[in-house]
This record gives structure tokens, C-alpha cells and sequence, in this order.
């Protein structure tokens, strides 16, 4: 029976499977909480990359200060492990996910949520009156620093701090501000430059909801492109980032290598089509996401990889024959790592070629 276990060696892995270099990965904490834990913030990486409570573990004992998830169903895996200090990130609306919030409230009072609209406050607040929970939940505002994804308008956020205070089990913790428009702006000034404007916004609102007497105690926003200016802002009491533990090529390209690919899709050469210049792989679109460009070999610069549908790619040499036998494995760097972990069961987690640790993905699939 196949049963990939600790000790064993890479080779014996079938493919593809999804492989971490252990030594990088714990580089690139490492070198997170070197850039970050001397400023005056906490580190609150956010969970939608890894998906899972082992390696949210291991975020916290190099430092971090709880953990951010994107949506309430991964919060229900991540508490139930043992995470109780969580910021869900994205907006909970509706009925249903309302019930299951109040239920996962129940058991975890410690979680935090965001809210953008009067009725989505106002839904949260009914349905904890009507559970019979006394505590007030921790809300933060979210706010639109320019990303027009969700997040009030600053200029109707004092509107909604003040409705907020109007309901008795909202607590007003503080405001999120997330700026992802500007995580893969090439180039470090300009980087720097447009996302210094996005915190004035965010930094600007909570000093104006403070001058009007709410309690804002955090300030939450950035991502692996940004938490350094965001953390070097004054105001800002919380950086978020994810992507920085794995990288992928879409962010190197963006912002450099000071993180480093520490994961990569292990695939095997299984056939040599017509042309002389190309071999085909068995890691095509369920193995590897194309939403932000292909993705590509590892420590092969020349060649290039291209999905050939569901389960095969190409990789082609642009000059000479490849050397490459079928049968051969190479390692390939994801374009966007976020939706490639969410394709795999689990992480093979090796130092050296030899696997040390096997983590499932435990909020694979945990879209809702
Ligand atoms: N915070 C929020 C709200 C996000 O949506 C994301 C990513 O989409 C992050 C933080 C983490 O960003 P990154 O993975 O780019 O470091
Ligand atoms: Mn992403």
C-alpha cells in the first residue's frame, strides 16, 4: 500500500505531490519576524495560505500573535486545533453563516470578526441577542483603503462606528484596512509610496474614531508585499501577512527573493511529444493555478511550463533538445500559492530529500 511516512526519502513520494524545503520554510519565518518584531506591531499572519493548525502552531512559537483566517468555516477548524486568537477577515453575511458564527462564538469568545455595513452589524448583533450569549463579540471595522473589494468608504466609517454603538453585542475592537491592490506593484518606492497613501487612510480614520471617543485598539492590515511599510507606519498596532512561507512566482517577481520558494509541486517527465524542444509532465491544472500567470521549473531558467489541461503540462526549451529522460522528476515553482495549497491533500515536508513531517491541509476545501 502506498503510505508515504516520515524518514522516508522524496523519491519514494508518488507525483505530483505538493513538497516543502523545511530549512527555507523556517528561513523565511525567521527572517518575517527579523523584519517585523523590532517594530512596535503584532504579527497576525493570515491563514489562507498554509490552511492548516500545525503550521499556524509553528507561526505562533516563532513570534506571531495569533492568526487571521479568510472565511468562518476555516475558523471553525483552526479553533477547534487549538487557535483561539483569530481575526476572520472576510465579511459574515447571511442567515446561515450567521448561526454557524454564533455557534462557533460559543465555544471560542475570543474570535474577531469584521463588519462593513449597518446590516451586516445589525444581523450579527439580533442573532447573539436572540442566542442568550451575554459577552459582546470583538468586531473590527473593515475598511476601503483603496482595494474596493469590501470595506466601508472612510468617509461613512464614523456612520458605522457609531451605529456599532448602538448594539449591545458588538464590542468595537478597531479597523482592518487591507491593501492588496498594491502586494504585487513592481518595484520597491513605488510600492512604498502608494501603500504609505493607503495607511494614511486607514491610520487618518482611526485617529478621527478615536477623536470622537471610540476605543480603537488595533489597526490590522498588510501582506507579504507590504507588512514592512505597513509595520513602519505609524498607527498601524497589526500586519497580516500569509504568502511570505511558501513565496510564489507572481510575488518574486513583484517584490523580490528576500523570501524565498520553499515549496514546490514535485512532478515526473511522462512522455516526449512531437517536438524535439518539450517534454510533458503529469501536473497540469489540478495541480498547479494559471489566475496569476504559469507556473514555473525550478533551477531550469531556460525552460518554460505550460498546463496542457487537467493533468499534464509541457515543459519546453526554447534552445537546444531537452536533456531529460522520462521518468525524471522536476520540482515546479506555483505562480499563486494561496489556490494551488487549497489543489492538495497534504504537504510532504522534507529537509534535505528526507521527509520529516506530513501535514494535511486541513482547510482544503473550506470555502464557505
Ligand atoms: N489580509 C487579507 C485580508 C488578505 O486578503 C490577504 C491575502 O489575500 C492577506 C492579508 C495576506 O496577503 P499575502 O498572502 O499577500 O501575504
Ligand atoms: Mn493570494
Amino acid at each position: 500500500m502506498y503510505n508515504p511516512k516520515p524518514g522516508d526519502r522524496l523519491e519514494s513520494l508518488d507525483t505530483p505531490s505538493m513538497i516543502v524545503d523545511l530549512d527555507i520554510m523556517e528561513e523565511n519565518i525567521q527572517k518575517l519576524m527579523l523584519l517585523l518584531k523590532p517594530l512596535a506591531v503584532n504579527i497576525r499572519p493570515h491563514l489562507k495560505t498554509t490552511k492548516s493548525p500545525i503550521l499556524a502552531k509553528k507561526l505562533i512559537a516563532a513570534g506571531a500573535k495569533g492568526a487571521c483566517v479568510a472565511k468562518l468555516s476555516e475558523a471553525e477548524v483552526m479553533a477547534a486545533e487549538g487557535i483561539e486568537d483569530l481575526l476572520i477577515t472576510c465579511e459574515i453575511v447571511g442567515p446561515v453563516k450567521v448561526a454557524r458564527l454564533i455557534e462557533l462564538f460559543r465555544k471560542h469568545p475570543g474570535i474577531q470578526i469584521v463588519v462593513d455595513s449597518e446590516i451586516g452589524a445589525t444581523a450579527i448583533d439580533t442573532a447573539l441577542r436572540d442566542s442568550g450569549i451575554q459577552k459582546p463579540i470583538q468586531v473590527l471595522i473593515d475598511l476601503d483603503v483603496g482595494l474596493h473589494r469590501t470595506g466601508v468608504a472612510p468617509e461613512l466609517a464614523l456612520a458605522l462606528a457609531l451605529h456599532i454603538s448602538t448594539l449591545s453585542h458588538l464590542k468595537l475592537l478597531g479597523i482592518q484596512g487591507y491593501e492588496g491592490h498594491l502586494q504585487h506593484v513592481h518595484g520597491r518606492e513605488e510600492r512604498e509610496k502608494e501603500c504609505r497613501a493607503s495607511m494614511a487612510i486607514l491610520t487618518g480614520t482611526a485617529t478621527l474614531l478615536r477623536g470622537k471617543g471610540f476605543d480603537i485598539q488595533v489597526v490590522t492590515t498588510g501582506g507579504t508585499g507590504t507588512a514592512e511599510f505597513c509595520a513602519t507606519t505609524p498607527g498601524v498596532t497589526e500586519v497580516q501577512p500569509g504568502s511570505f512561507i511558501f513565496m510564489d512566482s507572481d510575488y518574486r517577481n513583484a517584490v523580490g527573493s528576500y523570501f524565498a520558494h520553499s515549496l514546490t509541486i514535485l512532478s515526473t517527465v511522462i512522455s516526449k511529444s512531437a517536438s524535439e524542444r518539450r517534454v510533458t509532465i503529469d501536473a497540469g491544472l489540478k495541480t498547479l493555478t494559471t489566475d496569476s500567470g504559469f507556473a514555473e521549473p525550478k533551477d531550469m531558467p531556460d525552460v518554460t511550463y505550460t498546463p496542457m489541461g487537467d493533468e499534464h503540462a509541457w515543459l519546453e526549451w526554447k534552445e537546444n533538445k531537452p536533456d531529460i529522460p522520462i521518468g525524471a522528476r522536476v520540482e515546479i515553482i506555483p505562480s499563486h500559492i494561496d489556490p494551488t495549497v487549497n489543489l492538495h491533500d497534504f504537504y510532504y515536508a522534507h529537509r534535505n530529500g528526507v521527509i520529516e513531517e506530513i501535514w494535511p491541509v486541513a482547510t482544503r476545501g473550506r470555502v464557505q
